[in-house]
Order: C-alpha cells, then sequence, then structure tokens
C-alpha cells in the first residue's frame, strides 16, 4: 500500500522514511504545503501523513480540503505535530483525521499507527468494492453498474466517444422458478451471468441490473457493434443448460441496445435500451433490438 508524507521539514520527511522502511510500504513523500491536495490526487495513496505546522498552508486546512473533496474524501490521514497540545489533537481529529501523532516520533507507534489505519482503509476499500458486487452472480450490481456508467458517461463526453448499453432480461424466468423452485433458478441467474460476462471485452461491464434482468455497458462503441455482442450473449443464454431433476433446464434471453449519440443523460440512455428491450419481447422474445 502507498503511503504519501506532506512535511516542509526535510529532516521529518527523511525521518519519517527510515522509521517506516521495515512495513515495506510504498513511501512517496511532498514538501510543499500550497501544493498538497495536488499532490494526493496525483498519488491517490492509501494515507496521507499530514504535517500540521508548514507555511503557506496548515495542515489542518489541508485535510478540510481533502474531507470535502469526492474523489480524495475517503482517504485517511493522519496528523504529524510537533505539538503535545491536548487541544491540537482534539482539533485535527475534529478536522477528520483518523489519528495524531506527536513529532519526534517513537518508532514503534508510528508503524503501529499507520498499520492500523492501512488496515481500515483495506477494509473500508473491500467494503466499497463488495457493496458494487452482486453476490449470487459474482458480476456487478446495479449499483456497481450506475456507478460505472456515470463514470464512462463523463469520459465519453470529455473524449467524444459512444458509449453503448445493452440492457437484457430472462424469457419466463418465473416459470423456471415455479416449476424447479428458486435453488435451481439461482443456479440459471449464475450460469446466465457467466454466458454473459464470457463475451464482455475487458472494458465492458457486465453486470445484474435486477431480479432476471441483465445489462452490459460497453464503451467506445456504437450500438451496432454492442447489438453483436448482445446476439453473441444471447446465442450462449441459449446454450446454457442447468441440470434438474434428471434434466436440462435453459432459459433464453432477450436484449435491448441502444447508444450516447443524440442522447442527453446516462438516464435517457438505460431508458431508451429498456424501450428497444420491450421492442424484442413483443417480437416474440430471444431476441435483440436496437434502440
Ligand atoms: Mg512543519
Amino acid at each position: 500500500m502507498k503511503v504519501l508524507i506532506i512535511d516542509d521539514d526535510p529532516d521529518a520527511l527523511a525521518i519519517a522514511r527510515v522509521r517506516l522502511k521495515p512495513e515495506e510500504l510504498d513511501i512517496v513523500s511532498h514538501s510543499d504545503a500550497t501544493t498538497a491536495v495536488e499532490a494526493v490526487r496525483r498519488e491517490t495513496p492509501d494515507l496521507v501523513l499530514l504535517d500540521i505546522d508548514m507555511p503557506g498552508r496548515s495542515g489542518f486546512v489541508i485535510c478540510n480540503q481533502l474531507q470535502g473533496d469526492q474523489d480524495l474524501g475517503r482517504i485517511p490521514v493522519i496528523f504529524l505535530s510537533g505539538s503535545t497540545d491536548t487541544a491540537d489533537k482534539v482539533k485535527g481529529l475534529d478536522y477528520g483525521a483518523v489519528d495524531y501523532i506527536t513529532k519526534p516520533f517513537d518508532a514503534f507507534e508510528l508503524r503501529a499507527r499507520v498499520r492500523a489505519a492501512l488496515r481500515t482503509k483495506r477494509l473500508q476499500d473491500m467494503l466499497a468494492e463488495y457493496a458494487q458486487i452482486d453476490p449470487l452472480t459474482g458480476v456487478a450490481n446495479r449499483r456497481g453498474l450506475e456507478r460505472h456508467l456515470r463514470t464512462e458517461w463523463s469520459r465519453a463526453q470529455r473524449q467524444g466517444s459512444v458509449l453503448a448499453f445493452a440492457l437484457g432480461d430472462i424469457d419466463h424466468f418465473k416459470n423456471v422458478n415455479d416449476q424447479y423452485g428458486h435453488p435451481v433458478g439461482d443456479k440459471v441467474l449464475q450460469a446466465v451471468a457467466r454466458a454473459i460476462a464470457g463475451e464482455c471485452r475487458e472494458m465492458d461491464l457486465p453486470a445484474r441490473y435486477g431480479g432476471e434482468e441483465f445489462a452490459v455497458l460497453v464503451p467506445d462503441t456504437t450500438a451496432e457493434h454492442a447489438w453483436a455482442l448482445a446476439e453473441r450473449c444471447r446465442k450462449n443464454v441459449e446454450s446454457v443448460g442447468v441440470s434438474a431433476e434428471n434434466q436440462s433446464v435453459g432459459v433464453t434471453i432477450s436484449f435491448g441496445v441502444a447508444d450516447s449519440i443524440g442522447v442527453e443523460t446516462p438516464e435517457d440512455l438505460l431508458a431508451q435500451a429498456d424501450k428497444a428491450l420491450y421492442g424484442a419481447k413483443e417480437s416474440g422474445r430471444n431476441a435483440v433490438s436496437l434502440g
């Protein structure tokens, strides 16, 4: 994991580096307080050790700026200070720092506090990741998909590229659950997720959108090309067989595909794909329709 030390005092930087060496961390340092926030953005560390007393901008102000930033607010900050004043410690923690270490550092204390902060950061990262994954199928859930959609949407706007989206719905899935029970239904959902994910490129994002609804976010691609991808997914799903009661249970899936050309918002892109999906269902199912 990566630790960024921000301190105007070169000696303090050197000492912290030496003290932390046994932890085998990727340690980077920065000494200019006025560009500290940019340094954090550039380095995206897992932990910031932040000196309070610096010319140009205090560590308190920098911590406050980090906390208010959407991307950087989750990075834990430990204050470093020569002040042993309780009021300063309280102020530091109130500014959102996870810990406060007084200089000169005791090597063991510094390392133990850094370890503790990194442990918490790792857990938070894991939770944030799990919160975006569908536990049954292992692909992204709706939250993960919508998050990626927002990111990819702004990237497409910035780069003038096209973003495509395919929305799929298993045909008559209720029959599977009714006839074979939910455990078999769950196996079918898992197999369908695998069949769809297997057709995706590294950059595509397959997701479980809802109960029996799946989606694929397809960056840098027009609807026509995403249609071909959805068609391969459809064929793959058709060949899925889950064994139950000495027979093979199969399903089919319908897709609606749309792209961002002439579309105003990510929500409208979803709505277009949804409309196309309705068309695929109307046309007799087990089909892919373009929006
Ligand atoms: Mg200083």
